[in-house]
Formats: C-alpha cells, structure tokens, sequence
C-alpha cells in the first residue's frame, strides 16, 4: 500500500481512538450526575415462594435513564462507576431508595417484603463505608433488618476471604441476610463457604438455560440443593423463562424462584399492582420466615 494510504489509516485509527476516548469521558461526566440529576429509577424483579407463588419479596435493579442515550444498561455503568471511584455513591442511592420503597409498601399494607440488594465488590471492600450506609438507611427509613438481603458474588468474596467473612458477618450480625448471587459461575472454594456467613445460593441463570430441552438435566442444580441443605442455606433460583423450566425446578426441592416467566424487573408502579392483585386474589405477600 502507499505511503498516502498508510497515512490515511494511521488518521483514520487516530480518529476512532480520539472518538473513543471523547465518547468515555462523555460517559462518565454524565454518569457523575446522574444521581444529581435524578437519572437513576429502581426496578423490582419479584421473588416467588416456590410452593404457592406467594411474592416474598423482590430484588432491586438500578437503571439509569441517560438524557439522550435513553436507558442504560446497569451491565455497562456499573463497571464505569467502579471505575471511576463512585460506586460507593451509587450503592447508597440505591439502598436507601430501596429500603424507603420497601418500609412504604410494609405502611401501606402490601407485605413484609425481603428487598435484596446487590453489592460491588468494591462496596463490600470498603467495608467501613458500607457498614455506615447501612446504618444510615436502616435508621433513616425505620426498615427492619431482616427485610433487608444483600447479594454478592463469589469473586467479591473470595478477593479477600477473610475480610468478606469479617463485613458479612458484621451485617449478619444485625439480622441482615447474605446470598451468594450467580452461584457457580466463581471460583469459591467449598472449604470457605462452608465459613462464610451466607444465608441463601442464588443459582445462576446459565443453569437453567437448558432445562427447557428435552435432553436438559438438572443434575447441577439438585447438587446445589444438597449442598445448600448440608449448610444450612437456602436456595434462589434466577432466570426461569419457561413452564418446562419451573416444572424440573420445582421437583429439586429449592425455596425460592425468580425470572421473566413471573415477571420481568418492573418499575415500583407495577411492581405495586401486582403486590395488590396478589392481595386481591387472596394471597397475603411477604417473608414467612423471620
Ligand atoms: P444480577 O444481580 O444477577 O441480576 C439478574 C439479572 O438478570 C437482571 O439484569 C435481570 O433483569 C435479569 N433477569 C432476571 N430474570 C431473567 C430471566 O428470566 N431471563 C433473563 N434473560 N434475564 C433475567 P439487569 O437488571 O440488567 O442487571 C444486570 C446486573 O447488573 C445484575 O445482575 C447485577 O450484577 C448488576 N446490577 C443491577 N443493579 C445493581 C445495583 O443496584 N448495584 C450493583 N452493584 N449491581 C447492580
Ligand atoms: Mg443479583
Ligand atoms: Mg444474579
Ligand atoms: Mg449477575
């Protein structure tokens, strides 16, 4: 190729970077105002009793509404956040709306509620921060401890076992349940869950997936169950899509169900009306165990 045409490359890769870069920094002063600028929403995915579909609560989901780039995934700014040093700001938005969502809807007679909320691993390292916020929302917004469950991966907590066994404990301390989310997908060592202070396995989705085949087995997830069992844990399962799916789930013996085929994350409006058909219905939403 000519000279003129490796130049014109060079100009060209030039350019994309500079956009790039441009388009990163756009990105990220943008989402150092979102709070400001009341850009985030929570979302509510519902959590299903496995034996009589009651709602015993659901998991928080932040989404941000960008101006011109319209919703956000929280896949894509979660990890700008993290990397910008202001997690611990978005983590706090989102507790504290959680907890005053969840206190309003105990008010207003639609259940004691388990809200779960999920942690960076980042939050769950700065331990002192997070304990902090904790007991900021907590008294803020009166909500009693056991309403309130945090998620967390293994990766956060095998970054530093021993550490994350000290902080979730901390917190368990005060009546505030542990759940190991997209259980499977880490590394953790059996040997330190066994230690970890950890209420509930969240299975993760990718082991679901295939239960809808015919030749799908749920070999893993009744693994997960027994293991759990032997812990004293209890089992969640995330990303049911389908009848087929539920119906193999559900002769494993797990406590808990979530996914589209009960409903996608809903914004609190919905999430409030199905709270009410439920009552309507005849099913009183809420935690059984306390
Ligand atoms: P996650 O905590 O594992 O949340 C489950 C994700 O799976 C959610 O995606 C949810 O909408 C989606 N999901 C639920 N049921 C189904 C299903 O049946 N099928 C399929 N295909 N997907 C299903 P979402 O809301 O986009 O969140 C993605 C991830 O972003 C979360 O994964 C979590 O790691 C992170 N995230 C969301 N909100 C927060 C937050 O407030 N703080 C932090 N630190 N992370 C968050
Ligand atoms: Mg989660
Ligand atoms: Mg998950
Ligand atoms: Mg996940």
């Amino acid at each position: 190729c000519s000279k003129a045409e490796g130049r014109n490359r060079y100009h060209f890769f030039e350019t994309r970077l500079q956009l790039e870069v441009q388009e990163r920094k756009a990105l990220e002063r943008d989402l150092s105002r979102a709070i400001a600028n009341n850009e985030f929403e929570l979302f509510y995915q519902p959590i299903i009793d496995v034996k009589d579909h009651r709602i015993v609560g659901m998991e928080a989901l932040v989404r941000w509404f960008h101006p011109s780039r319209g919703l956000v995934s929280p896949v894509d700014f979660i990890p700008v956040a993290e990397r910008m040093g202001i997690i611990a700001e978005v983590g706090k938005w989102v507790l504290n709306n959680a907890c005053l969502q969840t206190r309003e809807w105990n008010n207003a007679g639609l259940g004691k509620l388990l809200i779960s909320v999920n942690l960076s691993p980042l939050e769950l390292a700065r331990h002192e921060d997070l304990i902090e916020s904790v007991g900021d929302a907590l008294q803020k917004t009166g909500l009693d401890p056991h309403q309130l469950q945090f998620e967390v991966t293994e990766g956060a907590m095998m970054d530093n076992p021993r550490e994350a066994a000290i902080t979730l404990g901390m917190l368990r301390n005060q009546g505030i349940r542990i759940a190991i989310d997209d259980f499977g997908t880490g590394y953790s060592s059996l040997a330190y869950l066994k230690r970890f202070p950890v209420d509930k396995l969240k299975i993760d989705r990718s082991f679901i997936i295939d239960l809808d085949q015919e030749d799908g087995n749920s070999a893993i997830v009744r693994a997960v169950v027994f293991m759990a069992r032997s812990f004293g844990m209890s089992v969640n399962v995330e990303g049911i899509e389908t009848e087929k799916q539920l119906d193999r789930i559900r002769a494993e013996g797990v406590d808990e169900l979530q996914g589209f085929f009960f409903s996608k994350p809903l914004p609190a409006p919905e999430m409030e009306a199905l709270l009410q058909k439920q009552i309507g219905a005849g099913l009183v939403p809420g935690m059984t165990t306390h």
